[in-house]
């Protein structure tokens, strides 16, 4: 017999994004701010620290006075993330089990839904709120996953944070990256610009651009920095958008609008390309 040697959870909405953490998250991070978590889990007993495993929500009973309050969304069911057991009490007929999040699909906008989890996973363990899977499971959760395209959803615009005493708007690193996925680490003013394979990713080097200029957060109430409006560039174009002469920017800019206008619609950032030529005339545009 194959060895089932991967664990899957089931998580109570009501317990796991409890009271406790309802302040610190916003409907895109739930999962994000979530690092550990303890599990009790019962008849388990082959559990080991190390073990990998996948997270599903089955139902969120949470109230819809307490999800407006606290500005989320109710959990649709589906698989969330994939974790790994970072320490395990057994017990004898009981256990505890603390997890960390490997892969927040949540984040990621890219969760599994009901009906896929359920073709996935078989009436079986579907069914239980957890158990052992088969590495075959797993791995066809993650090949699931990929196939989803990513869903570009509106988050509300981000409190000022001070750093070094002065307020600044704060950046998340993971919309950056996710970004420079999306794009295949391809200059998107020019794919053909190669550049040499970074060090971090062990792709083509790019970097990431906001294309509505995150300075200009103040006129929108939603994010600017989101991945919709990040725009992958190979380090001379990048430049020559802060940098380069009037009309070479003006193209340039005209061309990266007209990719991105129908995903900034998605996200409430609609603007007007003059509206955003006005943005970039002062050559300061950014410091990344
Ligand atoms: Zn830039
Ligand atoms: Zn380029």
């Amino acid at each position: 017999m194959e060895k089932e040697n991967y664990l899957y959870l089931m998580c109570n909405p009501d317990k796991w994004f409890g009271e406790k953490h309802l302040d610190n998250y916003k409907t895109n991070d739930i999962l994000y701010n979530l690092s550990s978590h303890a599990w009790s889990v019962s008849h388990l007993k082959n559990i080991h620290i190390g073990m990998l495993g996948i997270l599903k929500v089955s139902r969120d009973d949470r109230a819809i006075d307490l999800l407006k309050k606290h500005n989320v969304a109710k959990l649709e069911s589906g698989i969330y993330a994939t974790f790994e057991v970072i320490d395990f009490i057994p017990d004898r007929i009981d256990g505890k089990v603390t997890i960390k999040i490997v892969d927040n699909f949540f984040h990621q906008n890219r969760i599994l839904n009901k009906e896929k989890t359920k073709e996935i996973l078989g009436d079986k363990y579907n069914a239980q709120s957890q158990g052992y899977i088969h590495k075959s499971i797993y791995d066809l959760v993650y090949e699931n996953v990929q196939a989803i395209t990513y869903i570009d959803l509106p988050k509300l615009r981000k409190n000022l944070i001070v750093q070094e005493a002065v307020e600044v708007y704060p950046r998340d690193e993971e919309e950056k990256r996710e970004a420079l996925i999306l794009a295949k680490y391809k200059c998107e003013l020019e794919e053909n610009h190669m550049t040499f394979t970074s060090n971090a990713t062990s792709e083509n080097y790019v970097e990431g651009h906001h294309l509505i200029p995150i300075s200009q957060y103040v006129h929108f109430d939603n994010d600017v920095d989101v991945r919709a409006n990040i725009v992958s560039l190979c380090p001379t174009c990048h430049r020559m958008l802060h940098y380069g002469e009037k009309e070479e920017v003006h193209n340039a800019l005209s061309a990266l609008y007209s990719k991105r206008i129908n995903r900034l619609k998605k996200v409430n950032l609609d603007i007007s390309l003059e509206k955003l030529h006005t943005y970039y005339k002062s050559n300061e545009v950014c410091k990344n």
